[in-house]
């Protein structure tokens, strides 16, 4: 049996070795330059939903989903994902996605967002909310995926450049770094890295259940870690680069942003913060499938690669086999850029 060389073992590269091995693949090795999750996966918010505005991504995630419950505490919780729009506007595009969901069975409900106690819903125009969504812990669901997957006989080599490794297939699943080592084989890859950040507070006193929160028109968002909250909000400015600053200027607008909606935590302070790159495409789409004779590319999955990656490890484990993918892959291929591939300037994430 030919051998599969997984490069990277973050979320989505432990995924794929770990469907390789449940499918029967006998000589596969995973490898990373450093260590399982210390990539983007390490770094991510860990929210976990169903809510996309495609039905190829919203079926994606459904069936991530399905994963996660089964995992179940302390890797995944499923406290729901709360959409809250302020405009009529922000309103109307949040119902004209939640038609598409429901068509597609996710269970996506408007909802009174004052249920949630401790929110400050005075400026809300409605809600929408999944309860089966939830926050899940990126690092600790991967180390569990490769755990699983050496238990089935998957060799893993940490501190390893997958390049440097002898096979028959090369799977290149490294995030932001996926460009240059698709370059490294030959292959042209329009994936770049964007940085993008996290705040971590001060402790605050919220419920175990608290969902995570998002505001639909400006983005900015928070789930509940442990004691503490994470928030998140995209830059004014794309950093489209290496750079891993972390921005500390934001911080005010962020604690007055969480102090407005979520009075609860009003005297909260910034205790951590770090950045990290989602590796994004021209359009925020990943690329899944063959990229050239023995490559297979499993990259580009912007701010979403942690959550679609039970799906996206089963369906690129079958193709790799030889099988048809339980899901439709197409709109993921490469040659829907045909060499025109432009990044845009200003992103909605
Ligand atoms: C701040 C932030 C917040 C995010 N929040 C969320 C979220 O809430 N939900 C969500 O779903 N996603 C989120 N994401 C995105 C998510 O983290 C990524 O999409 C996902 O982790 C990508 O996983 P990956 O395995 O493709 O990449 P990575 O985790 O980056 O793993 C790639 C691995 O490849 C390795 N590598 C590189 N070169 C080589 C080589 N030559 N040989 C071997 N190994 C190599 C690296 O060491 C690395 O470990 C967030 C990302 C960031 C930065």
């Amino acid at each position: 049996m030919a051998r599969i060389v997984v490069a990277g073992a973050g979320a989505i590269g432990a995924s794929i070795a770990y469907h390789l091995a449940l499918r029967g693949a006998r000589d596969v090795v995973l490898a990373d330059v450093g260590e399982v999750a210390s990539g983007a996966t390490s770094k991510a918010m860990g929210g976990v939903r169903q809510q996309f505005s495609t039905a190829a991504e919203v079926r994606l995630a459904q069936a991530s989903i399905r994963f996660f419950a089964e995992l179940g505490p302390p890797y995944f919780e499923q406290v729901g994902y709360l959409f809250l729009a302020t405009t009529d506007a922000g309103l109307a595009a949040l119902e004209e996605r939640r038609g598409l969901q429901h068509e597609l069975g996710v269970p996506v409900e408007r909802v009174d967002p004052a249920r949630v106690a401790g929110l400050e819903v005075d400026d809300v125009v409605g809600a929408v909310a999944c309860w089966d969504d939830g926050c899940a812990d990126p690092s600790a669901v991967t180390r569990e995926l490769v755990r699983r997957a050496v238990e089935r006989g998957v060799d893993l080599r940490e501190h390893a450049d997958a390049l440097d490794v002898e096979g028959d297939v090369f799977v290149i699943a490294c995030g932001p770094h996926s460009q240059e080592v698709a370059a490294a084989r030959g292959v042209e890859l329009p994936v770049r890295p964007l940085c993008r950040q996290l705040l971590l507070t001060s402790p605050v006193d919220a419920p175990a259940d608290l969902p995570m929160v998002v505001e639909a028109e400006t983005g900015f968002h928070f789930r509940r870690r442990g004691d503490r909250l994470v928030l998140a909000m995209s830059d004014a400015t794309p950093r489209w680069s290496f750079e891993e600053t972390v921005d500390e200027s934001v911080f005010g607008d962020r604690l007055e942003r969480l102090a407005h909606r979520y009075p609860v935590a009003a005297s909260a302070t910034i205790a951590d913060a770090w950045a990290g790159h989602y590796d994004m495409t021209p359009d925020a789409h990943p690329i899944i499938g063959w990229v050239a004779d023995g490559v297979y590319a499993a990259c580009g999955f912007s701010g979403h690669g942690f959550m679609q990656s039970p799906a996206v490890g089963e369906a690129a484990a079958a193709e790799l086999l030889g099988e048809s993918p339980p899901f439709e892959l197409a709109p993921y291929r490469l040659e829907r850029f045909a060499g025109e591939a432009t990044f845009p300037e200003t992103l909605v994430l």
